[in-house]
This record gives C-alpha cells, sequence and structure tokens, in this order.
C-alpha cells in the first residue's frame, strides 16, 4: 500500500487539483498550497528546476483520513485505537519499488520546499523517520521537521519523546543512531507515525493493522532501520550524537516562527527512491499538519475521557487552537463533578493540551457560537475553571516558557449545573407552525427588495 493507490483512489473520487505552471520550490508552492489549505490535493506538473512532480495535501481533510482507512467519521477513533491496541508485523521483502534506484545521498536532487519568509532554508515537513534501538528491541517511527544544511546533512528537530530516548540510549554506547528517512508513505503510515503509543511498540505494527495486513518494509542497505518499501523516497542516516547546530527559524503548528535551539545533525548516506518518484509537500500550520499531529490526539482524548465519565459525544481540536492546544469535549455527565474529571483525564491524555472546554451533549462542539453560549451560560469562574500553573506544555506556543516548556493549562466546565433546573438552561422554543414554515419556505425564495416593497 502506497501513496500512489492512494492518490489513483482519490484521483477517481475528483480530489486533485493539477498545476501545470511552471512553479518554484521556493515559496511559490508554499502561496499556493496556504491558499488552497483544506481543499484538494494539489499535484505540482513542473516544478522548476527540476524534472520531479510534487504532491501536497493528501491528509489534507477528515474525509480524505477515513477514505484512507476506510471507515466513516463516526468510527475514525475505534479504528485508529483497536489498531494502536492490535499491532501486527508487517511483511519484510527483499526489494521494493524504492530500492529502484540507490545512489549517494544528494539533498540538491530533491525539490524540498522553502516555505515561509524567515524560515531559515529548505525544510523536509512529511517524512516518517524510523530507527532502532541498538540491541534491534525497539523500533519507533515518528515524524519530525528536518532542516536542510548541505547536500548530505540535515538537522533535525529533536522533542523528548521516542526518537530522543533512542538517540539518548545510543548516545550512552557513543554510537550514532542510524535512521531511515521515508518521504511519500501512505497516510496511514504517516497516521500511525503520528500517534501517541506507548515506546516499544512499533508505529510501522500499526501501520499494518490499520493497512489490513497490507504494509511492506525493507532491510536499509547502509543503515540498521527499516521503510516501507512502497515510499517514494529513502534517505539512509544516522544521527549524530555530537554534532549539533543551531536549528531554525522554522514555522511550526501554531504558524508563528518556533524558538531556535541546538539539534543534532543527520549525516546522510545514500539514498533510495522509484525512478518516476513524487516529492511529498507538506505545509507547516496548513490542515494536513494539524490533521496528522491532532487527530491521533482527538483519539487519544476520547479513550482517556472515556474511561472517566459515562459518555463521550465529541471532540473538536479546534482549527483556531492550532489543532493541538485546545479541546471541546462534549459529555453527558452523571454527577456534577463528571465534568472536571473529563478535564483532568483530557490533559494527562495529551501532555501539550493548554485550554480546554467540556460542554453538555446539546452544544455542538464544532459550532464555536454554541460553545462560547454554553460558557456565557452555564459557566461559573469561581466554581468551574481548573487552573494548573507550572504544568508541562507544548513549546509552540510563544506565550509558554519555550525554554522549559512549562505552562499554565485551564480548564473550563462549562456543564449546566444539575443542582438547578434543566429548564432554566435551556434555549427557548418557538412552537412549530406548519403555516409558519410555508411562508418562510416561500421568504427564503424570494429576491430581498421584492419582498418589502410589495409589502408597503
Ligand atoms: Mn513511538
Amino acid at each position: 500500500m502506497s501513496l500512489r493507490n492512494f492518490l489513483a483512489e482519490m484521483h477517481r473520487k475528483g480530489e486533485i487539483l493539477e498545476v501545470k505552471e511552471e512553479v518554484s520550490p521556493r515559496f511559490e508552492i508554499s502561496s499556493i498550497l496556504k491558499e488552497f489549505d483544506g481543499g484538494p490535493i494539489l499535484y505540482f506538473d513542473a516544478v522548476k528546476r527540476y524534472d520531479t512532480k510534487i504532491v501536497a495535501g493528501a491528509c489534507g481533510t477528515r474525509q480524505r483520513l477515513c477514505w484512507a482507512l476506510g471507515v466513516d467519521t463516526e468510527n475514525l477513533y475505534q479504528r485508529l485505537i483497536s489498531a494502536w491496541q492490535t499491532p501486527t508485523q508487517p511483511k519484510r521483502v527483499r526489494d521494493g519499488p524504492v530500492s529502484e534506484v540507490v545512489e549517494k545521498a544528494r539533498l540538491s536532487e530533491i525539490p524540498i520546499l522553502t516555505h515561509f519568509e524567515r524560515d531559515a532554508g529548505r525544510y523536509i515537513t512529511s517524512a516518517i523517520l524510523s530507527a532502532r534501538s541498538l540491541d534491534g528491541e525497539i523500533e519507533n517511527v515518528s515524524i519530525h521537521r528536518l532542516q536542510v544544511l548541505d547536500n548530505r546533512h540535515l538537522a533535525i528537530r529533536l522533542v523528548p519523546r521516542h526518537l530522543f530516548k533512542l538517540w539518548q540510549m545510543a548516545k550512552e554506547y557513543k554510537q550514532d543512531l542510524d535512521v531511515a528517512i521515508s518521504i511519500g508513505t501512505h497516510p496511514a503510515v504517516m497516521l500511525a507515525a503520528s500517534s501517541p503509543i506507548s515506546l516499544g511498540v512499533s508505529e510501522f505494527d500499526v501501520a499494518n493493522t490499520l493497512l489490513s495486513n497490507r504494509l511492506r518494509l525493507i532491510k536499509c542497505e547502509n543503515v540498521n532501520a527499516y521503510a516501507p518499501a512502497d515510499a517514494e523516497i529513502v534517505l539512509e542516516g544516522r544521527i549524530s550524537t555530537e554534532k549539533e547546530v543551531v536549528e531554525g527559524p522554522f514555522v511550526d503548528a501554531t504558524g508563528t516562527y518556533d524558538v531556535q535551539q541546538k539539534q543534532p545533525v543527520i549525516e546522510l548516506i545514500n539514498m533510495m527512491y522509484r525512478r518516476d518518484h513524487v516529492y511529498q509537500a507538506l505545509l507547516p500550520s496548513g490542515s494536513e499538519h494539524k490533521l496528522l499531529m491532532g487527530l491521533p490526539r482527538e483519539a487519544a482524548i476520547w479513550e482517556s475521557v472515556s474511561k472517566v465519565v459515562p459518555s463521550v459525544k465529541a471532540i473538536n481540536f479546534s482549527i483556531g487552537g492550532c489543532s493541538w492546544l485546545h479541546a471541546i469535549i462534549s459529555i453527558d455527565k452523571l454527577v456534577d463533578g463528571d465534568a472536571k474529571n473529563a478535564l483532568l483525564a483530557a490533559f494527562s491524555a495529551h501532555p501539550s493540551l493548554k485550554h480546554a472546554v467540556v460542554v453538555d451533549t446539546d452544544i455542538d462542539v464544532f459550532k464555536l457560537n454554541e460553545v462560547e453560549w454554553a460558557i456565557a451560560t452555564r459557566f461559573q469562574a469561581g466554581e468551574d475553571l481548573l487552573v494548573i500553573p507550572k504544568a508541562r506544555g507544548s513549546t509552540l506556543d510563544p506565550s509558554a516558557n519555550q525554554e522549559t516548556g512549562l505552562t499554565t493549562k485551564l480548564g473550563l466546565d462549562a456543564t449546566r449545573p444539575l443542582t438547578k433546573p434543566k429548564v432554566k438552561f435551556e434555549p427557548a422554543k418557538i412552537p412549530s407552525s406548519k403555516r409558519a414554515t410555508k411562508i418562510i419556505h416561500a421568504l427564503r425564495k424570494s429576491p430581498l427588495n421584492e419582498t418589502v416593497v410589495r409589502g408597503l
């Protein structure tokens, strides 16, 4: 199962917009991506100075991710969670389409984009990185931004999560960490790579379950790592445990420039690619970035909150909250403390979560006016506010302490109190009348001015 299988399916559904004019990978492609963000998949036929075509936005809508996993929107969380719980080993093959050409790594051959005005340079943003512990016991797959330093070197943003841990373990043995950097993989592989599962569970195994046992891996020639055999491009390299550079500036999920920090250097050895490979681009802070980051966390919050309250109806990782920092959760509560426990469960399921609102199930979490109305009419800060200072948050947030990662978390219980009559909190209704409905229907159809003139 490959990115191109998925693109062929999306082509049949009319989801791809072809850009035939020649465009530059420096700012031009990113500005077109920004304009069509959340819309169709964009396929760039003619990239200035390159023969390679570029595709972006494959994972840019919730619907496309559902198609990638073969599920309805209602079953998306369950599908992801059950794959996290039942990982299965993919088939390992000797050769795959990606090993068609193997040569010395040359990043100048790949049309890597420069996205934003003050970005430090060209950045690979869609790659999944797979690495194994030195004893081969632990495999991890995750997505990291990669800054191009020169033809054979990248700087990697290594947040303290699983790959960082493997790198630290290698460092103890004074060895660099082998890594496979795969570009152009099936959306299910990307979703698995952004899933919050425990260290020790391979995201490839989760992807294999999501793909109904159709993921194939090949062993890299020069490094101790596996990569999807159907990827478009694979770079083989080593994350240095000695060499560091200042990484950034770079725009991340919040759409603001992330802080510059000293980060490890990756030394590239080989690259493998399909002869007719497509380069997969991903606009930082675009809907594809937000969905890949946010959706697995929504599922994790759904699972965690479901354990402490009787029923969770919906979760919205709102776009305004960068699909990372804000969550709106609707629950059916049994007793008044339920919403606070839901907030605690949400914060523990997603360490970067900063603000969370819990509402009753009569509120649509995707309609922000309804959510604000619930806060206006069902929330009392003196009783319903939860403030947790100095908790671990996201360093992406410019208002947090970006050095220590500490932030203040805020939870709002905007569910109606059970101590007061329900009727006091319900929106007033107007009795329905068939006549009024008929008139409204007619009014909707008539042009505005004519209606008024005839009445006069
Ligand atoms: Mn992991």
